[in-house]
């Protein structure tokens, strides 16, 4: 298909493939080695064993669209009504595909950070709509406030935001998230926002587009369950935001899955009512890892960007190789480890040209021995 001639294989499963071939330690692809909250997933099993294993409505079942509105009200102070403004997903991606489905017309423009998730660039030539970015570079990856406003034009339909960030670990500051919001405004854009990492902010302040001033009514939220309760593979997602959006991406959302993951939707529903300890833990847990990763890769000599928030840790492999998708390409049976390169991220492959992203979204002991491996490789 001619749209999608740019895309092949991700970068996740061709490193994963790698990794397993030379049964490397995957710090590559993002997903947990642990299972999340027991509660979780006994609720699962509850209700596969009420029997509710038919299709849910396709904007999800009422007890998932409640918690997910009462989570926005806990942790975002956003009032978002759970029958019209919040839809359920199979997974962000969906979300993200969906959105950019219902909203944008053929060469409609999208405005978006490099580096960037890789699905923005596959869901944007989807819609056959063009990706307009402006670059975040290592190591403190802040917003370039020029580079920024070039990105925009009278064709700009979309901002499509990730904060936390992945792959950086970048949490936007305020003054970035102001400036966003007032070019939003000037050129009439709505504001998607993928906050999958919401819950994974270590020493910065996670703030909710939609929470800003005059911003509910022009953002649509994306959040899933895959981070917060170590179930990547179950795809639960959802979207909140103003009730006629949300509508048009429910109707799109009707003919690509109509609906998904029917007895994992309560499971959810229970995990998002979890009490704030359940958080507090998650956020230390994962901070402590953070700790690890970075501590190592700096023993080992590597300058690292220390992430304020998510799954990963981006360093400059340049001593290692000429550029980091042959480095990470080399890494698994090298020293039998897997990693990602950040060029995959960039529309450019020259920018982060020699960045390597590592995930710390794993057991203590298995982020030791991935270091102690690189250790002995370098
Ligand atoms: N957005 C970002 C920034 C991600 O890192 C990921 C996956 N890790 C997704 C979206 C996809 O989320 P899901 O697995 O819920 O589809
Ligand atoms: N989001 C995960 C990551 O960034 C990967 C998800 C996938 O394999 N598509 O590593």
């Amino acid at each position: 298909m001619h749209r999608m001639q740019d895309f092949g294989e991700t970068i996740f499963a061709e490193m994963t493939q790698r990794a397993l071939a030379a049964d490397a330690v995957n710090l590559g692809q993002g997903f947990p080695d642990a299972d999340g909250p027991s509660a979780v997933l006994e609720a699962a099993v509850d209700a596969i064993r009420a029997g509710r294993n038919q299709y849910p409505p396709s904007t999800g079942f009422p007890d998932l669209r409640e918690a997910v509105s009462e989570h926005q009200r806990r942790f975002r102070g956003v009032e978002v009504d759970p029958v019209t403004q919040v839809m359920a997903t199979a997974g962000a991606t969906e979300a993200i595909a969906t959105t950019i489905l219902a909203l944008c017309e053929q060469g409609d423009e999208v405005v978006t950070f490099e580096p960037y998730y890789d699905s923005y660039a596959a869901s944007i030539a989807l819609a056959g709509a063009v990706r307009r970015t402006s670059v975040l570079r290592f190591p403190d990856f802040t917003v370039d406030e020029t580079s920024l406003r070039a990105a925009f034009s009278e064709r700009t339909r979309l901002v499509l935001l990730n904060t936390p960030h992945n792959p950086t670990g970048k949490v936007f500051s305020r003054t970035e998230m102001d400036l966003i919001a007032a070019l939003a405004r000037e050129h009439d854009a709505v504001v998607v926002t993928d906050e999958v990492y919401e819950h994974l902010v270590y020493d910065a302040e996670h703030i909710a587009m939609a929470s800003l001033p005059g911003m509910a009514d022009r953002t649509l939220t994306i959040s899933s369950a895959g981070k917060t309760f170590a179930t990547t593979g179950w795809k639960i997602g959802w979207i909140t935001g103003p009730a006629e959006l949300i509508t048009a991406v429910r109707t799109v959302k009707q003919f690509v899955t109509f609906s998904g993951g029917a007895p994992f939707q309560p499971a959810i529903a229970t995990g998002l009512r979890l009490p704030d300890t359940f958080f507090a833990e998650l956020r230390d847990v994962m901070r402590a890892r953070r700790d690890l990763l970075v501590d190592g890769l700096r023993e080992i000599g590597l300058p690292v960007a220390v992430p304020s928030g998510g799954y990963f840790v981006v360093a400059d492999c340049s001593a290692w190789g000429p550029d980091g998708l042959t480095v990470c390409r080399e890494l698994p049976a090298k020293a039998g480890v897997a990693a990602v390169p950040v060029s995959a991220f960039h529309d450019d492959p020259a920018a982060g040209a020699t960045l390597v992203r590592f995930a710390f979204c794993k057991q203590p002991a298995v982020i030791t021995e991935g270091i102690d491996r690189l250790r002995r490789t370098f």
